[in-house]
């Protein structure tokens, strides 16, 4: 750590104190771009989150009987506490996930937007008054928080999923805990810091990290005074998650897996569509639930889509998301590398050629680091590995195609249906392919999907449930009719 960059607390934060785990345990949490250990993080497990909830649970009656009005007040302060560690967490997050620094900032925008965005946002949560049928009785609407609420997230956007869930809930009234990924403890809890700074009442936001998830996981699921789950990760767990949430008809948000198709028609603006789709496969080297998976493209322009990618991903600089003119980071660990490797090495085998990149990275600049070069492989086949499974890396597959129909039928062949991308000068085939496309969220001739205002979230397997905008609100949010009597 440089003289420059503030410390970040080891401990997690519930009841508006630190604590170590009950147990003493602690994990590693170290630099995927050369394995420098950072700190540690306590090992939590079932006491220490059911202690999270006594203080959430604790800290809800007054939470939601302040007005939304106050809420926002506090949640004001808590985006100036943000604000003033913004260079510290950027730089923690490029150390502790990977992703340049640029990016890095980018999320802290969006964290710190959410936060201040939502605490307007709640303001606006009116009920109804509800014509009524009946002579001498009113029916009237209001909205209420949920309750306590708990949030699971991964590692790949580890700031902004955190804000994704708690600027909302907390808006709405509710209290929460937050279980962050293994991989990314330390930038939850320097969030949990700003908490502290701004004076937030205790109890209001917890973090509880640990290396079991299960055993957090299972006493949140168990537990009947946490009424909300949202989760977002693997459909894996999500599917676990769910099947827990049953027992108790807890209610649920999850934010799970995608697999992306991206659709390029020969009458598409090449060039800025080949820089589009390059930008987004490649941010944060691919570890993004909306990247581009398959790439679809018209057969016509194949081969100019191809040599342009080709470009784009060559001219990548790779290595520590710290360094100056550093483009693209490392994958998170190595399992993530051997992953990559594999999906690559069965393409390979199968027929697919790789035009650039197709292997790690190492020695060098790279030595210790999880990196894999900037991939982008042609004659790809639809049964391959490389289509069929999220691949969470930088590898661009290129799969051709003839007609709208088939490349809709195919878009849609699989279980996902998170993202989606078409790029065509025609807008009534734009909307047409839209609309047909079983996915929550498509861009038309732009990647940038996403948006504090807008709502994200998937279909299918990827999901149920919004997070942003006003839908993200109304997760948190539950509809109460009042029907009031006038004679009595
Ligand atoms: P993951 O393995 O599902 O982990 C996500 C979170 O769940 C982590 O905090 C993890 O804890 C926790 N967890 C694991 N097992 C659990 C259990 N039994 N009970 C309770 N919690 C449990 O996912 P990941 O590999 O970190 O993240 C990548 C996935 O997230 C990809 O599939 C990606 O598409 C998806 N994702 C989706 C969105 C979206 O908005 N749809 C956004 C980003 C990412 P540990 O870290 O301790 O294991």
């Amino acid at each position: 750590m440089t003289g420059s960059e503030q410390p970040y607390r080891q401990q997690m934060m519930y009841g508006g104190a630190w604590h170590d785990a009950r147990d003493g345990g602690v994990f590693t949490s170290a630099c995927p771009a050369d394995a420098t250990p950072l700190g540690t993080a306590p090992a939590g497990g079932a006491a220490d989150a059911t202690a999270a909830v006594d203080a959430a649970h604790g800290a809800f009656p007054a939470w939601s009987g302040l007005s939304a009005a106050a809420r926002a007040v506090h949640l004001r302060r808590l985006v100036d506490a943000l604000d003033a560690r913004r260079d510290a967490l950027a730089r923690l997050i490029t150390r502790e996930e990977g992703k340049p620094l640029a990016e890095s900032h980018n999320e802290l925008r969006l964290t710190i937007d959410t936060f201040f965005w939502y605490a307007e946002e709640a303001r606006r949560s009116y009920g109804d008054w509800i014509p009524d049928p009946l002579p001498g009785r009113r029916l009237v609407t209001l909205r209420q928080p949920v309750g306590v609420c708990a949030g699971i997230i991964p590692w790949n956007v580890p700031a902004a999923m955190i804000a994704r869930k708690a600027a909302p809930a907390l808006a709405a009234g509710c209290t929460m805990v937050l279980k962050p990924a293994e991989q990314t403890p330390l930038t939850a809890l320097m969030v949990a810091e700003a908490f502290c700074a701004a004076d937030m009442p205790p109890g209001v936001f917890n973090v509880v990290t640990g290396g079991e998830p299960a055993a957090i996981g299972d006493a949140l699921l168990a537990d009947p005074r946490v009424r909300k789950i949202s989760f977002t990760g693997s459909t894996e767990v999500g599917r676990l998650l769910l099947r827990g949430a049953a027992d108790q008809v807890k209610r649920t948000s999850m934010e799970l897996g995608g697999n992306a198709p991206v659709i390029l028609f020969a009458d598409c603006n090449l060039d800025a569509a080949v820089a589009a789709v390059a930008a987004l496969k490649f941010l944060n080297a691919g570890q993004a639930c909306i990247s581009a998976n398959r790439i679809y493209v018209e057969r016509a322009i194949l081969q100019p889509v191809a040599e342009r990618l080709t470009a784009h991903a060559a001219a990548l600089k790779v290595g520590n998301g710290l360094q100056d003119g550093v483009t693209m980071g490392p994958l998170i660990e190595a399992g993530a590398v051997e992953k990559v490797e594999r999906l690559v090495a069965d393409a390979l085998e199968n027929g697919a050629a790789p035009l650039t990149g197709g292997g790690r990275l190492a020695g060098g600049d790279h030595a210790g680091g999880f990196f894999f070069q900037p991939t982008v492989l042609s004659q790809v086949r639809p049964d391959m590995r490389v289509v069929n499974e999220e691949v969470f890396g930088p590898v661009a597959s290129l799969l051709p195609f003839d007609t709208e129909a088939e490349v809709i039928a195919a878009a849609n062949d699989v279980p996902h249906g998170l993202a989606a991308y078409v790029f065509t000068g025609s807008l009534g085939r734009g909307i047409r392919v839209s609309e047909r496309l079983e996915t929550g969220m498509v861009g038309l001739n732009d990647v940038r999907i996403g948006a504090t205002e807008a709502p994200f979230g998937g279909v299918k397997q990827s999901g149920m449930g919004r997070e942003g905008g006003r839908e993200g609100l109304d997760e948190y949010l539950e509809t109460k009719l009042i029907a009031i009597g006038l004679d009595g």
